[in-house]
């Protein structure tokens, strides 16, 4: 930092992540507006989204940005009008990082659809780098007692796996099913056993299926099998669009399936007969507030909710995404700052 810069990855170019478009370069350090904290990188979860951001899935908001949006970080500066933040406290960034706070949907508490909301990592540059900014206002406190590794990926795995059971409804003793099992299922999946849910976790991975069924799921298979009993709720977590009409034909009547991704591939033609009718209901998930934010970790200290990890050196970060998209580990990945 002696001269201004910091080491951080930049989407140079949207593109495969193996063809090397994400790159190390040197930034300037940035600088917190008024109301910004400035915060130094621990730890920084790899998330899904920080591979559609690189492989333009998405629409590019900041050329050459940097992804990352599951920060635990120190607080190493702040903006003049930023008050009751201790230095060196630790401090969460995750992904929603802007809204309007005026709009008809802030107004009602649902700031997550928010038009002008903004994400970390996507319109503002992330964690993966040596530093970061953060609006106070969006900053998340974190329990004290969790080590830097297993507390980020609570922070945008986590917490949109927990707005993803609460879209859900599942009922109260209810049967869940998991589609996909990994960064955000498994933290979910611990929530929803620890409120007292079945659990069955439908997914391609070996090692996935086994991880679900050591966290306490009731059953664990293949992608496309049938649970062994109809389900209350199903979250779709993989990004398979042809999955949707697998899960809709596995909830009971009057089941709920919440789809958790923010990208997901097209789906094919719905049968109403046996995916739609007897009132199943069909519910997307977008971002979270910051309430979700605040619940989940505050249940997640409460449940002793832990992430199964997989550590990186932050100089190795596009490795780590190219090893997401090919499947190559469960539970999350998350970049350890080796750069300061
Ligand atoms: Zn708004
Ligand atoms: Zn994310």
């Amino acid at each position: 930092m002696a001269d201004g810069t910091m080491r951080a990855w930049s989407v140079v170019r949207p593109g495969p992540v193996e063809e090397g478009y994400l790159r190390p370069v040197r930034k300037p350090v940035p600088v917190p507006a008024d109301d910004e904290l400035l915060v130094r990188v621990r730890a920084c979860g790899v998330c899904r989204t920080d591979l559609h951001v690189t492989e333009g899935d998405l629409p590019v908001h900041r050329p050459g940005v940097t992804p990352g949006h599951e920060v635990v970080g120190e607080l190493a500066g702040a903006g003049a009008g930023v008050r009751g933040f201790e230095a060196g406290c630790r401090i969460g960034v995750a992904w929603l990082r802007h809204t309007d706070g005026g709009c008809a949907y802030c107004v009602r508490g649902a700031e997550n659809l928010c038009p002008r909301s903004e994400y970390t990592g996507w319109h503002a540059d992330g964690g993966y780098a040596e530093y970061t900014t953060v609006p106070a206002a969006f900053a998340y406190r974190l329990p004290k007692d969790v080590p830097d590794v297993a507390l980020a990926p609570l922070l945008c795995a986590g917490i949109i796996g927990h707005r993803a059971l609460r879209r859900a409804a599942l009922p109260p003793g209810g049967r869940l099913g998991l589609y996909g099992f990994g960064g955000s299922a498994h933290l979910c999946a611990q929530v929803a056993i620890a409120e007292g849910a079945t659990v069955h976790v439908m997914t391609r991975g070996a090692h996935a299926r086994r991880l679900a069924l050591e966290l306490g799921a009731a059953s664990a298979q293949d992608a496309y099998a049938e649970p062994p009993e109809p389900l209350d709720s199903a979250i779709l977590f993989a990004p398979a669009g042809e999955l949707v009409p697998v899960a809709l034909r596995a909830l009971d009547r009057g089941g709920v399936l919440a789809i958790a991704g923010i990208h997901l591939t097209d789906t094919p033609p719905l049968h109403y007969e046996t995916e739609l009718f007897h009132e199943k209901q069909l519910r997307s998930v977008a971002s979270n507030t910051r309430e979700d934010g605040r619940e989940f970790l505050s249940l997640a200290a409460r449940y002793g909710v832990r992430a199964t990890t997989h550590r990186y050196p932050l100089s190795r970060a596009a490795e780590a995404l190219g090893d997401l998209k090919a499947g190559r580990f469960d539970g999350a990945a998350v970049l350890v700052n080796d750069w300061t």
